[in-house]
């Protein structure tokens, strides 16, 4: 491969990799667009994520990288396809952006908005607990980020720590649709039970009756906990017992732990087990946790590695 862009100098021929687009012209021309593939960003179930640097315009973007010996088996494809569809018809601020998708012999591509301070699962690891007024304000861009979702008839299913990635300016950017579905027509009931362990609703478990957009909610109160606990409500090392935990709605706020009355009864008021008795997004949003100070719009990423200062 012959690349005589002059940016290529500027960087190590043998450990970056470079990776072609093809994209065909209206007038069936095709052109290339080539990226730089940089440093590893992370490793999820099947896919692995690298920095890719578009050569031509240098935008910097977040590379996930899947293996077609993967996606053989059709159903995986499928699913994949979905996840696609589902995630390039979103445009938020508070929702990862998806940028472009394509493919070469051996690989599938897809090029996301690139979030450069991980997700809120490594700010919890170094943190360990977050500020009340850390979580008004992630708590604001989140439902933000939701409402729009439910407004366009999608439930995410997948709300959790992993799921949040932070951007350079440390907003927070939903991502990951790869358990997301779109319902035909309200009122539309779901029956596929999916979800992550110590985020699941207990109408998933339970599969009598289907399940709507309510589970988000739901996730979103499990979310609230450990944020400002340190852990799961429901977390166990025995999952049967978690799931048990789950349906009976059996939680405790630990006592050495100072946590505000309100957040306390605005989780109470997420984690309800009728899903129909839960907060509605609009009802988070006017919850006196969210009303008693003006709520900032975004944390220093100081907050990275330590606690704001006062509080
Ligand atoms: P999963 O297989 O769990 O869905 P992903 O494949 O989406 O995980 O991502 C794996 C890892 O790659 C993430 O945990 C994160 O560290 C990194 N990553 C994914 N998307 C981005 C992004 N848009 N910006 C920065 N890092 C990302």
């Amino acid at each position: 491969m012959s690349i005589r862009s002059k940016d290529l100098e500027l960087y190590d021929k043998d450990s970056h990799q470079i990776i072609e687009e093809n994209i065909t012209k209206p007038n069936g021309d095709i052109v290339k667009k080539r990226y730089i593939k940089g440093r590893l960003l992370g490793k999820g179930g099947f896919a692995t994520v690298h920095e890719f640097s578009c050569i031509d315009n240098k935008k910097v973007s977040a590379g996930k990288i899947v293996s077609k010996n993967y996606l053989q088996k059709t159903r995986a494809r499928q699913k994949l396809m979905f996840e696609i569809k589902i995630h390039r018809s979103l445009h938020h601020t508070s929702i990862v952006s998806f940028e472009r998708f394509f493919e070469d012999n051996e690989n599938l591509y897809i090029l996301l908005e690139i979030c450069s301070n991980q997700t809120m699962n490594e700010l919890m690891r170094r943190r360990k607990r977050l500020s009340e007024l850390e979580i008004q304000c992630y708590l604001a861009q989140i439902i933000s980020a939701l409402k729009y979702l439910h407004s366009h008839r999608i439930i995410h299913r997948d709300i959790k720590l992993g799921n949040l990635f932070l951007s350079d300016k440390m907003e927070i950017k939903l991502g990951d649709f790869g358990l997301a579905t779109k319902l035909e027509f309200e009122g539309e009931r779901k029956r596929t039970i999916c979800g992550t362990p110590n985020y699941i609703a207990p109408e998933i478990l339970d599969g009598k009756h289907g399940h709507s957009y309510e589970v988000d909610i739901w996730s979103l109160g499990v979310l609230l906990y450990t944020l400002c606990i340190g852990k799961p409500p429901f977390e166990t090392l025995d999952i049967k017992l978690t799931y048990k935990k789950i349906r009976m709605t059996a939680y405790a706020f630990p006592e050495q732990i100072k946590i505000s009355d309100e957040l306390k009864d605005l989780i109470s008021r997420l984690l309800v087990s009728d899903p129909l008795a839960r907060l509605t997004l609009d009802e988070i949003l006017h919850h006196p946790f969210m009303g008693r100070n003006p709520i900032p719009k975004l944390i220093p990423s100081s907050s990275l590695a330590v606690p704001l200062s006062g509080s």
